[in-house]
C-alpha cells in the first residue's frame, strides 16, 4: 500500500488560480458538503430508526406525500428544504425494506459495505461508457465483472456486464442469442434486419418470468414462436416433455429458469442439455434467467439445486436482489464476449475484445452510464467466496425455518423449501389473502400474495442478507396471531 497514490497526493493546480476562482471552488464544495451534510444526516434518522419500526409505512405517511405535488417548477424550494422534506416526508413513508422483515416480491435489501461505496462513488459521478471517461470506474468494474463470473461458477472466459436489472440482462441476451442464431444461417441480420429472416423457434416453460416473455417481443420474436413445455408441481421444465429436435432444426432459442419466483425450484439442466446435445441440433442457443436463483451456484450447500447451470450460452441475474446491491443492478453474463460485443457494439467495427478494451458502451444496451459496478465489487471484495456463500446459504436458513414453523402451526407449504422462497396457505383462497392483508397492516413484516397452481398463498421471500432466525420468529408470531384474528372473523 505504501506505493499507492491518495487524493491528496495528487497534485494542486491551484497555484496560478486567480482570486475569483479559487472563490467559486470553494463555495461550490462548500454547497456541495452542506447539502450532502443534510442528506447524509436525514439518511442516519431513517437507519437509526429502520429495524425498529413498521414496515409498512402508516396511512398518515402515505397521505403526506401529497406534499410533492406541491412544490412546482413555477415555485421552487431551496435546496437545503427539497432535503429536508426528502428526510422528513419521503422518509416517513418509505418501506421499510431493510427493517429485516421484509418478505416481499424479491426484494433484497442493501449490505452497508454497498450503500456506503454507492454513496462515495455518486460522489465521483463517472459516466462508464467508455475507459477514457472513468479510469476508476472501468477498473472496478471489470474486476467486479471478472468476481461475478467466479462466484457464480461460470465458465471463465464468460464476460459479465452490468445494467438496470434482470429484464434488461435477460434483453441484452436473447438479442445476443437472435443475432447469433440468425447469423449462424448466413442472414446477416445487421444489415439485413429481421423481415425475412430464417426465423427463430423458442422454447420456454410454462412457468417463465412475465420479463422473459416481454424480452421476447422487445426483441421482435414474438409468443407464436414459443413451444410453451410443461413444468412439475415445483415450477421445474419437465425434460421428458422437450420438444424433439434433430440435426435438420433450425435456429433453436431455449429459455431456461434458476429460480422460480414462487417456489425457488430450478430447471433440471443437465438434462436438459443432455437432450440438446443428444438430438444433434446444430444450432441452439441456452439462456439462463437467473435473477436471483443463480447465487444458488455460489454455495456449495445450494449448488445441487441448479446443477448443470454453467452449461448455458448466457445468463442473466441480479446484484440488487439477492446480493443486496443497491438498484439498479442487473448482470448479463455471455460464455463468448465476442458474441455479446457483436450484437451490442456502436461501431460496425467489430473489434475483438482485448484486455484493456473494455468498453462498457459496446457490451451492452447503455451507452452512458453509472458506475452500478462499484457497490457490488464492495460487497464481493469484502465478503469473498465463503461470504457470498454464508449470505445465500443464511437466507435459505430463514426460509426453512419460516417453512417448518408455519408448518408445525398447521398452514400448508405449498412447495419444498429449496433455497430463499416459501409459499404457505391458510385454508381456503379468502382465508389466506385475508391473512396477507391482515399482516401488511399489522407492519411487524411484509409479505405478498401469489397464485400457485390454482391456489392463494403467501410467499415469503428471504432476500435481505440481515434478515435474522429473530426476524423470522417476530415475523412467525405476527402472522400466526393474524391468522387467528381472521379466523374468528369467520366464525
Ligand atoms: C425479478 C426477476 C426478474 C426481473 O428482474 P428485474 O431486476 O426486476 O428486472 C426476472 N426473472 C426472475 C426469475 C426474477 O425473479
Amino acid at each position: 500500500m505504501s506505493q499507492t497514490q491518495t487524493m491528496s497526493d495528487r497534485s494542486q493546480v491551484t497555484g496560478t488560480q486567480s482570486d475569483e476562482l479559487a472563490e467559486a471552488n470553494e463555495s461550490n464544495s462548500a454547497a456541495k458538503l452542506e447539502l450532502l451534510e443534510l442528506g447524509h444526516r436525514a439518511a442516519r434518522r431513517f437507519i437509526e430508526a429502520e429495524r425498529n419500526t413498521e414496515v409498512m409505512p402508516s396511512p398518515k405517511a402515505i397521505a403526506d406525500l401529497d406534499a410533492f405535488d406541491h412544490v412546482g417548477l413555477d415555485d421552487p424550494w431551496p435546496s437545503a428544504e427539497v432535503i429536508k422534506l426528502l428526510g422528513s416526508v419521503g422518509s416517513a413513508a418509505a418501506m421499510g425494506q431493510n427493517s429485516g422483515r421484509y418478505f416481499g416480491f424479491v426484494n433484497g435489501g442493501v449490505a452497508p459495505v454497498a450503500l456506503a461505496a454507492a454513496a462515495l462513488s455518486t460522489a465521483w459521478d463517472q459516466n462508464l461508457a467508455l475507459p477514457v471517461m472513468s479510469p476508476a470506474g472501468s477498473r472496478i468494474d471489470a474486476a467486479a465483472a471478472r468476481m461475478i463470473v467466479d462466484v457464480l461458477g461460470l465458465p471463465s472466459q464468460a464476460v459479465a456486464t452490468f445494467c438496470g436489472g434482470a429484464t434488461i440482462a435477460n434483453l441484452t441476451a436473447v438479442i445476443t442469442a437472435r443475432d447469433t442464431l440468425i447469423e449462424r444461417t448466413g442472414w446477416d441480420v445487421h444489415r439485413q434486419g429481421l423481415s425475412g429472416a430464417p426465423p427463430i423457434s423458442v422454447i420456454a416453460s410454462a412457468e417463465a418470468h412475465i420479463s422473459v416473455l416481454k424480452v421476447l417481443r422487445l426483441a421482435g420474436i414474438g409468443s407464436d414462436a414459443v413451444t410453451v413445455v410443461p413444468t412439475d408441481d415445483c415450477g421445474r421444465l419437465v425434460a421428458a416433455e422437450l420438444p424433439e429436435l434433430s440435426p435438420q432444426s433450425g435456429p433453436t432459442l431455449v429459455l431456461l429458469q434458476a429460480g422460480n419466483v414462487n417456489t425457488g425450484h430450478s430447471d433440471p439442466f443437465d438434462a436438459i442439455h443432455d437432450h440438446l446435445e443428444a438430438s444433434g441440433a446444430p444450432n441452439t442457443w441456452v439462456h439462463v434467467d437467473g435473477a436471483f436463483g443463480l447465487w444458488a451456484n455460489a454455495t456449495p450447500e445450494r449448488r445441487q439445486h441448479v446443477a448443470g447451470v454453467e452449461r448455458a450460452d448466457s445468463w442473466a441475474t441480479d446484484g440488487h436482489k439477492w446480493l443486496n446491491s443497491p438498484y439498479d443492478a442487473g448482470v448479463v453474463i455471455c460464455a463468448d464476449p465476442a458474441r455479446l460485443h457483436r450484437s451490442m457494439a456502436s461501431t460496425a467495427a467489430y473489434l475483438p475484445i482485448e484486455d484493456g478494451e473494455r468498453s462498457l458502451m459496446n457490451l451492452g444496451l447503455q451507452m452512458s452510464q453509472a458506475a452500478r459496478a462499484v457497490p457490488i465489487w464492495a460487497i464481493l471484495a469484502s465478503e469473498g467466496r465463503d461470504g457470498v456463500a454464508r449470505a445465500v446459504e443464511g437466507c435459505c436458513r430463514v426460509a426453512e425455518h419460516f417453512a417448518d414453523r408455519l408448518a408445525a402451526a398447521g398452514a400448508e407449504v405449498l412447495a419444498p423449501v429449496v433455497l430463499n422462497q416459501v409459499l404457505v396457505s391458510f385454508g381456503d383462497g379468502a382465508t389466506t389473502d385475508g391473512v396477507v392483508e391482515a399482516v401488511q397492516r399489522d407492519g411487524t413484516c411484509w409479505m405478498g400474495a401469489t397464485e400457485w397452481q390454482g391456489r392463494r398463498a403467501m410467499r415469503i421471500s428471504v432476500s435481505d442478507i440481515s434478515t435474522t432466525i429473530a426476524d423470522a420468529d417476530a415475523s412467525i408470531d405476527a402472522v400466526l396471531a393474524c391468522r387467528e384474528r381472521v379466523t374468528k372473523q369467520d366464525l
